[in-house]
Parts: C-alpha cells; sequence; structure tokens
C-alpha cells in the first residue's frame, strides 16, 4: 500500500513539468521545432526523477518502513536506467533540433554545466551496470555512486537559468521545492553519518559456527526490532571504523543484546575474526519488513539458502522464547553437514516446539540420508503439506531465491503470499 503511495507520488511529481511543459507548446510549428521541445521535456522529468533518486537511497526510516530497503533500492535502479537515458536523449534532441533547423547554438558555461552533469549520470549509472560484471570492490563502486550528489547542483544551474520553461511561472516554485528536498537529503546523511554513534555498543562474544561464519554478539542499549529485521553495523578495530554493513540481526527482540551471523565472502567478514571481546560497535536499526510479524497466519513457511537462515534464527528464537503457537516448517539447503550452523539449537527448538519442523537438505554430500540436491517442486510438496495455508519466507543466494519463487508459483502459490529478503542493497 504504502509503496503504491510512493508511486503515485514520484508519478504525480513527473505530471507537473509534464503538463507546464504542454501548456508552453505551441501549435503550428515545424516539426524540428517539436524535437526540442521534447528535449526539453526530457530533460525537465530526468530532473524530477533525480531528487527522487537521493530520496530513494537514503535509508530514511519513515520511507522505508512498511515497504522495504531492497524495494526502494528496487524503484532506484529503475528510475536510474530512466534517467540515464532521458538526460542523454536531451542534449541529442536539441543538436538535431538545431541542425535541421539550419543553426548551432553556441556552447557556453551553462551547456558545459550540463554535460559535465551527463558524465556523471554515465558514471554512476555505468558503474552500476558494470558492477559484478567487471572487477571492482564495492566500495570503489559506492565511491563513484557517490559523486551522484554533484549532479544536481550542476543540472539545478544548468536548467534554472537555461531552461526557457522555468524562466517564469510555478514552474520555478517547482525546482526550489526539489532543490529544497535535496538539501533536507543531504542533511539528512550528514546526520545519519552521526546516528552511528548514538548507539555505541561492545562486542561481546566472538564465535566461530562454521568453517566461514562467524557469531558476533554486541552489548550495549538500542533501539527496538521485530525479529528477521536488520541493521547496519560498523565495528572499530584497532582504532579504525568499517563502512556499515547490512546484517540480519539473528537474536531475538527477546533476548538481551543482539548478534549477527555473518559469512566470510570479503574484506570486512573475512576479517571478523580478528574482532576482539569489547571492540567498539555502532549500529543503525531497525529496517527491513522480512518478518512474519507483519502477517496474519497461523503458518509459516521458511526457505533459507546457506546464511540465508539468520532472519529464521532470529524470527525462531522469537516465536519459541513468546510460545507462539504457529506452525512452522523450515526448509534450509546447505552444501554439506558441517555447513549447518546452530544445529544443536535448531535440534533443541524442533524438542521444544511440538508445532516446528525441520528439513535439511545437502547439494554437496552423496551419503546424506535425508533430502539431497536442491529446494524444487517435489520437496515443497513433500514437506511443506497444505500448499495452500501460510505465508512464505525465502532467503538465500539470489538463484535459489529465484528457483524456490518458480517452484512455488508453479505450485499455485500466489505471489502476496511470498515474501524474500535479498543480502544484497543495489
Ligand atoms: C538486508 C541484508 C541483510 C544481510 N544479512 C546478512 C547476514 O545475516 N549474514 C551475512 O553473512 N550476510 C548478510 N548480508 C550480506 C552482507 O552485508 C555482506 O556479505 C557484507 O556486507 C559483505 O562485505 P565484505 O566487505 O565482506 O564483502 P565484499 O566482497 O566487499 O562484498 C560482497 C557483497 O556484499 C555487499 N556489500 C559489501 N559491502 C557492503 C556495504 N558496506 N553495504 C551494503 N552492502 C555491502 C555487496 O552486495 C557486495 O557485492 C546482508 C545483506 C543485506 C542487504
Amino acid at each position: 500500500m504504502k509503496k503504491a503511495l510512493l508511486l503515485i507520488f514520484i508519478v504525480l511529481s513527473v505530471a507537473i513539468p509534464i503538463i507546464f511543459w504542454f501548456r508552453m507548446l505551441a501549435a503550428g510549428l515545424p516539426w524540428p521545432v517539436y524535437l526540442y521541445d521534447a528535449g526539453r521535456l526530457f530533460a525537465l522529468t530526468g530532473f524530477v526523477l533525480l531528487v527522487f533518486q537521493y530520496l530513494l537511497s537514503s535509508r530514511i526510516k519513515w520511507i522505508e518502513r512498511g515497504i522495504g530497503l531492497d524495494r526502494l533500492f528496487g524503484i532506484h535502479r529503475i528510475c536510474g536506467g530512466i534517467i540515464l537515458a532521458l538526460v542523454t536523449a536531451h542534449p541529442l534532441l536539441i543538436l538535431l533540433s538545431e541542425r535541421l533547423q539550419g543553426y548551432a547554438a553556441p556552447i557556453g558555461f551553462l551547456k558545459v554545466l550540463g554535460l559535465i552533469a551527463i558524465l556523471l549520470v554515465w558514471a554512476t549509472a555505468g558503474s552500476a551496470l558494470l558492477y559484478g560484471r567487471i572487477p571492482m570492490s564495492y566500495e570503489s563502486w559506492k565511491r563513484i555512486h557517490r559523486i551522484g550528489y554533484l549532479i544536481l547542483p550542476l543540472v539545478f544551474i544548468h536548467s534554472f537559468l537555461m531552461g526557457s520553461t522555468l524562466q517564469r511561472g510555478p514552474m520555478r516554485g517547482f525546482w526550489a521545492i526539489l532543490v529544497l528536498i535535496y538539501l533536507a537529503v543531504l542533511i539528512h546523511k550528514i546526520r545519519q553519518h552521526h546516528v552511528f554513534k548514538r548507539h555505541p555498543l561492545r562486542v561481546s562474544r566472538v564465535t566461530k559456527e562454521t568453517d566461514d561464519i562467524w557469531r558476533l554478539d554486541f552489548e550495549g542499549d538500542h533501539p527496538g526490532y521485530v525479529p528477521g529485521q536488520f541493521m547496519f553495523v560498523r565495528i572499530e578495530r584497532e582504532g579504525r571504523l568499517s563502512a556499515p554493513h547490512p546484517f540480519t540481526i539473528a537474536s531475538s527482540p527477546t533476548q538481551k543484546g543482539l548478534s549477527i551471523c555473518a559469512k566470510a565472502v570479503g574484506d570486512f567478514t573475512s576479517a571478523l575474526g580478528e574482532t576482539k571481546r569489547s571492540d567498539p560497535a555502532y549500529v543503525d536499526l531497525p529496517y527491513g519488513v522480512f518478518s512474519f510479524v507483519y502477517h496474519d497466519a497461523d503458518r509459516v513457511i521458511f526457505i533459507a539458502g546457506g546464511i540465508g537462515i539468520t532472519p529464521f534464527l532470529s524470527m525462531l528464537r522469537y516465536l519459541k522464547d513468546r510460545g507462539l503457537r504457529k506452525e512452522v516448517v523450515l526448509l534450509w539447503g546447505n552444501k554439506t553437514e558441517k555447513d549447518i550452523a546452530f544445529r544443536a539449537e535448531l535440534d533443541s527448538m524442533v524438542s521444544d516446539m511440538p508445532s516446528l519442523k525441520v528439513v535439511h537438505i545437502l547439494s554437496r554430500q552423496g551419503d546424506w540420508p535425508g533430502e539431497k540436491g536442491r529446494i524444487d517442486m517435489g520437496m515443497l510438496k513433500r514437506h511443506v503439506g497444505d500448499l495452500a495455508k501460510g505465508e512464505y519466507f525465502v532467503c538465500g543466494p539470489l538463484p535459489m531465491m529465484e528457483d524456490v519463487g518458480k517452484a512455488l508459483s508453479g505450485l499455485g502459490v500466489p505471489r502476496r503470499r511470498i515474501h524474500t529478503e535479498r543480502f544484497a542493497l543495489r
């Protein structure tokens, strides 16, 4: 619902310049003039979308609540592609129109500003498109993407002083509102930097759970959260503060302190073992909507792949501590038996909670007596029981989530009852 409202708000905001642009159009002019006008319209709509890009990506909690950060980033990705197309077409249409009308306007300072802005759009959107396809670290990508904050001031000066639609009338006011939104986002980003410091925690325990999974416990005060939500964590080791990294809070709100469970995949996570007891940590929470508490169902089906177990750990711990009588089926895929973290805890939960069923599926252990291979339709049919009843929660590697999504759809589970959490914010 909130996501639909946000989309309507974006569409309405984009409609404002379109309406004013239409009202300024004169009839009966040679067609190259309309090409010129189309070029102007592309720039106007691109500018409005650009302002939304900052809003969507700056982790503003009251926008995120009820929608989820990954969905906001999904809209951000789509808007980025549209902006790239619009701002690239803008000068091309204007140049083409000028050529067709037999003149070439000189390239002055304001045009150069516009050109720099387009190059920056290409750099930020291009790096986002190339990330994962060429060797580029997350930090390098992030640094390039941050240049995006320079685009709006450049485009504002270019459009405000040059754009004929903005020379008079209410569009000037609208543009000023958009710039105020941009400034508010900048202030929010600066504040956000300090918000982290508001919740200083201490690492209370560092535990190796499997060959490549570390559990970190933190002690100290923090704002509340619901099971399944995530937080951004910064850890200070030997005086060096890490970048904020998102992790699901694997502990339950019923427990004191916070914990995360992280798989070593890169620089930050591979060095977690070097963290020492009482190292300072800073957290920003809560984020996310991946939780059964947002859905009214007596039956929940949790489907996890590898480290995607963490939101389910939190939810199971919560269900157990609260004595909630929900029917829960957990299907958890791992490579081999030694990759199953928290096995003893899960086994004890199964003994304590008669309504919990846990099925381990191993993809690379031939002698495993249980389910082998990847989670598919057959496994879902065998273990979930009445597929028509319950809410489905899926978290794991992207290909696994796609396969499970297809299998569930193939079994007739409606999309609205399948909830997912991606461990990537791009
Ligand atoms: C909502 C959410 C919940 C997550 N929960 C867990 C969890 O419970 N356990 C777990 O092991 N992993 C979790 N992750 C993934 C975890 O954030 C990354 O594995 C970790 O940040 C990798 O950092 P790195 O430097 O070790 O690896 P890198 O090799 O630098 O990065 C690997 C990938 O992690 C992501 N990433 C890296 N740095 C950042 C950053 N500063 N901010 C955002 N994303 C980043 C990028 O997608 C990148 O491609 C979660 C991610 C998200 C989005």
